[in-house]
């Protein structure tokens, strides 16, 4: 043989070996990457969690759509490779953002503090100081009779911000009373509120709480009762006005105190304090009504 044909033969040769070297480069290659699902790329992922959708109930459907579109590329033989989820997706967790126990917006406990029977010179004038004093709003159930003496006390009450409600004139008991005489009780007292505080009360207490259907039936005024009674009138001690109210003391409570007896305007500050420690927040008489209907 001559050169000539060795030459080619060697280069035929050279080149087979070149192309088969090719083939296999490129065999392993497509191998790699339709099979090394252990590292699987973005789109093997995107096809899986796609695949993943199908069979779990679906949630973003845009973001499944986008998904599933990748899977198309993806031989589904593959897709079934795979048998751990967790080894290709990453679980975020959510984390839940906790209230703390003090950040809780309580609904305060309600109270109201009512005085009856005043106004009277001394006390009265005791008990609004110490109600400024603790920025606390009361209800005083006033005697008309007492309002016609003491104006200003009324006035002062009422500039203050404490509620003015009637208590009657004469402090009678209105179910021995006619009908006109209960009237005459009630409006004769509303009109002599009125002169001293510049407002008419929307409320009444009958004297002893003594009422029944006929004396309801006399005024269109909201009558309000207690819950918690001091007994103050009674006792005249500071100490036992303070465990009457721990004792009978509830949410949504009225207190029934005398702004006539120096007693009570002396044990007040201690009753405050202890319903402040409590936790209860002073409303008056109207408010209570208002938050509970
Ligand atoms: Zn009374």
């Amino acid at each position: 043989m001559n050169k000539k044909i060795w030459a080619i033969v060697a280069m035929l040769g050279l080149m087979y070996i070149v192309f088969l070297q090719m083939d296999i480069e490129a065999s392993s290659q497509i191998q790699e990457k339709e099979l090394n699902l252990k590292q699987p790329n973005l789109t093997q992922q995107l096809a899986f969690i796609a695949f993943l959708n199908t069979i779990d109930d679906a949630h973003d459907t845009k973001l499944i759509a986008i998904r599933q579109h990748e899977a198309t590329h993806i031989p589904l033989y593959n897709l079934q490779e795979i048998r751990k989820p967790t080894d290709f997706i990453i679980q975020q967790e959510i984390v839940e953002p906790q209230e703390k126990p003090d950040e809780v917006v309580r609904e305060k406990k309600k109270i109201a503090l009512t005085f009856d029977d005043g106004p009277h010179p001394v006390v009265t004038e005791k008990i609004l100081a110490v109600l400024l004093q603790n920025d606390i709003k009361a209800t005083f159930f006033v005697l008309g009779q007492n309002v016609g003496k003491y104006p200003q006390i009324v006035h002062q009450a009422a500039k203050q911000g404490h509620e003015i409600a009637n208590h009657s004139w004469s402090h009678a008991n209105f179910t021995k009373l006619s009908g006109t005489q209960i009237t005459a009780e009630l409006e004769q007292t509303n009109e002599a509120i009125y002169k001293a505080s510049g407002k008419y009360p929307n409320l009444y207490r009958p004297p002893y709480g003594a009422t029944n259907a006929n004396v309801r039936g006399q005024t269109s005024m909201e009558a309000v009762m207690w819950s918690v009674d001091t007994m103050d009138w009674k006792h005249r001690t500071p100490e036992k006005t303070l465990a009457y109210v721990k004792e009978q003391v509830k949410d949504n409570g009225i207190i029934l105190m005398h702004d006539i007896h120096s007693e009570t305007a002396d044990s007040l500050e201690a009753v405050i304090n202890y319903l402040i420690e409590q936790d209860y927040e002073f409303v008056t008489a109207s408010e209570l009504l208002k938050l509970q209907s």
